[in-house]
């Protein structure tokens, strides 16, 4: 008998943050419509993450492949080092004057992950160019910015940085900003501020932390403060860009604009990997010099390719459209009404949202253990139904993509409230 692909991926695929010897046979999926993906059987499945946050114009947009294929005709690649091409440059043009503060350059790069990563290494060698000795990075604790050394090195230490940790680059982690801590933080970075090269930071919301959402005018106070003390503001912006938090970029809802920000995640809106670093000329001059050893080395293989830049600035020209932005807003309306609904559940705690995405946590007691059985039940029950919701340990979250309609936010809401019900049953 031929083999399902689900069996043949199970001979030989290792998938990523996957204990492979327990997990569930994986979903094959073939196509994808919109906010939908459909599976071998032709089952569809109700896709209210955005497929890891990236797919913001849900899939398989019909503008996005004409102009992936209008690309393919052309150019697929060249070397970005000496050569450039008519994506790279417009999607740069286009894309800098959107952006919050002044960004004034585009370097391109991979993934989010590489995008951090570039962004470390230009702070670090930001300040050796300029000949001043200024060491210690700071950010958050909770904070995610990917999973390559550098971006692990800046993330909060956990679960997923346990094995690495003493491989890990020192950090100095300091608490969200909330009225009661505001003050003691601002001494806290008094005391740093002279030797401290960079603040790196996930505007407004903490994605992979758990969906931890905070105050600008907090956040805004702690970022005026670093301004003045010359230290370097990194916005990454990999999961909050691109209209996730109600305005295109989280910064927009900032006074204090940054140096840097990093971009990926909506970027291709989920159709291609790629990351951006962008700075403004400021830290850019720092690079300027007769001397080679000023140069950023770095790159790589893939920096610009052509075809994942037309498709970044097909997704940008769709983000752009009014309609983007009308949906955006009607799904925070819908989640806003939603939310006050949510909040009278039993074992429902911290219900939140903030432009197009909502978060709760569902309460466990306590125990680790617990919180595992949690997510396991929380996936089978999910899967059944077909909707892909995909909880951060006991946090649940929707952050659909933007065209998804009234009727299928309707679905995913009357699944968190089914799933509640079961989950009172089962556990209460
Ligand atoms: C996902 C994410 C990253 C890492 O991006 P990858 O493309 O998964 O490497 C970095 N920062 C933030 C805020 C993210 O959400």
């Amino acid at each position: 008998m031929q083999k399902s692909l689900s069996e043949r991926d199970q001979a030989v695929i290792w998938h990523p943050y996957t204990q492979m010897q327990t997990a569930p046979a994986p979903v094959a999926l073939v196509r994808g419509e919109g906010a939908l993906l459909f599976d071998e059987q032709g089952n569809s499945y109700l896709d209210a993450t955005s497929s890891w946050w990236v797919n913001i114009h849900g899939h398989a947009h019909p503008h996005i492949t004409a102009k992936l294929a209008e690309q393919a005709a052309k150019l697929h690649h060249s070397i970005f080092a000496g050569y450039t091409h008519e994506p790279a440059v417009t999607l740069a043009e286009k894309l800098l004057p959107v952006l919050p503060g002044q960004q004034a350059r585009v370097f391109y790069s991979d993934n989010g992950s590489t995008a951090v990563e570039v962004t470390l290494k230009m702070t670090i060698q930001y300040w050796q160019n300029k000949g001043i000795t200024r060491k210690k990075i700071l950010a958050f604790k909770d904070a995610y910015h990917g999973d390559t050394f550098g971006a692990m090195s800046v993330s909060a230490r956990s679960v997923f940085t346990r094995a690495f940790d003493d491989y890990l680059f020192e950090v100095t982690f300091m608490d969200r900003p909330a009225e009661e801590n505001i003050d003691s933080l601002l001494e806290d970075m008094a005391i740093l501020a002279p030797d401290t090269a960079a603040f790196i930071f996930e505007p407004l919301v903490q994605g992979a932390g758990g969906m931890l959402m905070y105050a600008p005018e907090l956040l805004d106070r702690l970022l005026a403060f670093c301004r003045e003390r010359g230290i370097l503001l990194i916005a990454d912006e990999i999961m909050t860009g691109f209209g996730r938090t109600g305005t295109n970029f989280a910064m927009d809802q900032l006074r204090t604009p940054p140096d840097m920000i990093t971009l990926s995640k909506g970027l291709t809106g989920g159709t291609m990997a790629m990351g951006i670093t962008t700075c403004t000329e400021e830290i850019y001059d720092a690079f300027l010099s007769q001397d080679k050893l000023k140069t950023l080395f770095h790159g790589h293989s893939f920096t610009a390719n052509p075809l994942t830049c037309a498709v970044a600035l097909a997704s940008l020209e769709l983000f752009l459209q009014p309609e983007s932005r009308a949906n955006r807003d009607r799904i925070n309306a819908r989640h806003r009404q939603f939310a006050v609904e949510l909040a009278y559940q039993d074992d429902v705690r911290n219900v939140r949202t903030m432009g197009t995405i909502l978060a709760f946590e569902i309460e466990t007691g306590e125990a680790d253990g617990y919180v595992n059985n949690l997510a396991g039940f929380l996936s089978r029950f999910f899967t059944e139904r077909r909707i892909m919701l995909r909880p951060l340990g006991n946090t649940l979250y929707i952050l659909p993509p933007y065209c998804i309609t009234d009727e299928q936010l309707d679905e995913v809401y009357q699944s968190i409230l089914d799933m509640l019900k079961a989950y009172q049953e089962q556990w209460g």
